[in-house]
């Protein structure tokens, strides 16, 4: 058997670890994740779960049969005049169930990872974007741009599979990486096959305000005629000036970053100098964007959300309405004024912030508490003892994820469908 003719593997299954969506797991005799593939995050996210313990449901920490605790959620519904849905970790299937019972309780929605969704929420309403795809980073990219992310921390396969590809439609050459703003240490994945190093533009991430507002400017060609400063933020001009150069010589640069590693106020500003610089690029060669997903269904959530409701998550039932506020619907400040709290994870075992009041978590069954909620209800895990479909981080494609197991625990859409028959 040669590389050029592998062995075809008789089964694959796709991961939901990350927005990546991989395909191609390889599977042992038993049906099982094969011990030898080689995504460390992928091997932590199917081991958890296939490892979880098969607890029952719980009210007050006490063990007890799933009619029971659904009917001590419906009960905390039925009592609640403004209820939060938080967490909302879950795939297409699981928000389609959950918003009808949203409707119903005249709730608040927010998925745990819309900060960062919102940071980049805000820059595409008041300006636009220009993104792409999986496929065309596949396809056509020669330069990768990585600002503020090493990508393969939270994509660990983005690499090979995307961008040290053999199997590219067109002949585009090996792309040449650069880091902005990344620690030197965390780019190693962006050494080419051939030995190539990545362009390494070592900087404090939280002076990428400074540093993307004057590549932004160093596109108006008077600025950078007039301009007097030798460099900004440790970068030198010659070295940025190089930089844009480099995207203009290219055929197709893609431009990636990751909200949710921007963590400091108003980083939706940063993604906006981000969409802008690659607007203004565009005007000269080819440049997109590439929006890294924060995970646990965030895309598949607000992609559901939206063409049920109208709007992602952070939005709310109200008066036979629905309304949305990027801020003023957040999870932080909900918790403050809200009466009862619908928790949901089950890619991870992530547990529920804390809460003063009543908590409802249907999850991961590896949850721990450091409290236990009022009901607990664990549900199977996406792709190990569930199926169902999620999106792929791009949002241009769903892929169906089947589950390895037979069932030892409740899907979470018959879960919430049993409690959403339980309200009035
Ligand atoms: S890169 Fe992401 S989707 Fe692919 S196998 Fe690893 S964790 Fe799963």
């Amino acid at each position: 058997m040669t590389a050029a003719n592998p062995p075809i593997p008789t089964s694959h299954h796709t991961c939901p670890a990350c927005g990546l969506l991989c395909d191609d797991l390889p599977l042992d005799g038993e049906g099982s994740i094969s011990a030898s593939f080689s995504c460390a995050k992928s091997q932590r996210y199917f081991s958890q779960a296939a490892a979880a313990p098969s607890q029952p449901a719980s009210v007050a920490g006490q063990a007890c049969d799933l009619n029971t605790a659904l009917a001590a959620a419906a009960k905390i519904l039925q009592n609640s005049q403004q209820t939060l849905f938080a967490g909302l970790g879950t795939d297409v299937q699981g928000m389609r169930a959950i918003l009808p019972l949203a409707e119903k309780c005249q709730a608040t929605l927010d998925h745990m990872h819309s900060e960062s969704s919102v940071r980049n929420t805000l820059a595409m309403q008041n300006s636009g974007w220009q993104t792409t795809t999986l496929s065309e980073v596949k396809n056509r990219a020669d330069l990768i741009l990585a600002i503020g992310t090493d990508i393969v921390s939270s994509h660990p396969r983005f690499f090979e599979k995307l961008v040290w590809n053999k199997d590219s439609l067109f002949n585009k050459g090996t792309p040449h990486v650069v880091y902005l703003a990344v620690d030197k240490a965390d780019t190693q994945a962006g050494v080419a096959p051939d030995g190539t190093v990545p362009t390494v533009l070592a900087a404090d991430k939280k002076a990428l305000p400074a540093i993307l507002n004057t590549l932004n400017a160093l596109c108006n060609p008077a600025y950078a005629k007039s301009n007097k400063a030798a460099s900004v933020a440790g970068l030198s001009m010659a070295a940025l000036t190089a930089l844009l150069e480099k995207i203009q010589a290219a055929n197709y640069a893609v431009v990636v970053w990751s909200a949710s590693e921007l963590a400091y106020p108003h980083a939706e500003l940063t993604v906006q100098s981000i969409t802008q610089l690659i607007a203004k690029l565009n005007e000269q060669t080819r440049v997109a964007g590439l929006s890294l997903n924060s995970g646990d269904g965030d895309i598949s959530v607000n992609q559901t959300s939206t063409w049920l409701s109208g709007f992602p998550s952070r939005n709310r039932f109200q008066h036979e309405q629905v309304s949305y506020d990027t801020q003023h619907y957040s999870t932080a400040l909900q918790l403050k004024s809200c009466d009862a709290l619908l928790w949901v994870s089950t890619f991870n075992p992530k547990p529920p912030p804390d809460f003063a009041g009543p908590s409802i978590v249907i999850g991961h069954p590896n949850m721990v508490f450091e409290r236990p909620p009022a009901v607990f209800i664990p549900v199977g895990v996406p792709a190990v003892h569930d199926s169902g479909t999620v999106f792929r981080m791009d949002g241009s494609i769903a892929l169906p994820v089947k589950k390895l197991q037979a069932p030892s625990l409740p899907r979470l859409v018959e879960v919430i469908n049993q409690l959403a028959d339980l309200m009035p």
